[in-house]
């Protein structure tokens, strides 16, 4: 199954956090065999004095999705440790899953595609540069297309590889 996941967080070292999440997606989730850049965007939705870094990364897993949703959120917790020696607050990582597969799927602690993707640049801009033409298998529209609709105006700057 091929899986977007998208990996935010504004607290840390958070290029290097993200490096140690993604080494721990590829052993406990599956292959990653795509990586957008990086994109820095303005906090949404509430005011934090730190930018938020975004990353989306396609992954090949077996997982079924609630196992997913189990592993992602074991690695925020991982990741939480790391954080804590360090010192660092909570929720460093946050790990959501965008799309699986063409799945539309609503549970209570699952929704796919995840819900608030097309209202937010940071997830869409990277979604678009890995995959323009993906068909979000609910507003069967393609991701440039939802990108083009979205009116979210929070800056969101694509970072230098
Ligand atoms: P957040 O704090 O924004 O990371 O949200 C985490 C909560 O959202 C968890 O309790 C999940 O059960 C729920 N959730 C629902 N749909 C998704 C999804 N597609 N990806 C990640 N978390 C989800």
């Amino acid at each position: 199954m091929k899986v977007y996941l998208l990996l935010g967080g504004n607290i840390g070292d958070t290029k290097s956090l993200f490096a140690q999440t993604i080494k721990l997606i590829q052993t406990e989730v599956g292959d990653v065999v795509q990586k957008s850049s990086l994109y820095e965007s303005e906090p949404w939705g509430f005011e934090h004095e730190q930018n938020f870094l975004n990353q989306v990364v396609i992954v090949e897993t077996m997982l079924e999705p609630i196992n997913l949703l189990d592993t992602t959120q074991q690695i925020e917790k991982e990741m939480g440790r790391v954080r804590k020696k360090s010192q660092y607050s909570e929720r460093t990582i946050d790990v959501d899953i965008l799309f699986y597969d063409n799945l539309v799927m609503e549970s209570e602690r699952l929704t796919i595609p995840h819900l608030m993707l097309h209202q937010r640049m940071f997830t869409l801009e990277p979604l678009v540069e890995l995959s323009p033409n993906f068909i979000h298998p609910k507003k069967q529209k393609t991701l440039v297309e939802l990108l083009h609709e979205c009116s979210d105006k929070l800056f969101v700057k694509r970072l230098a590889d």
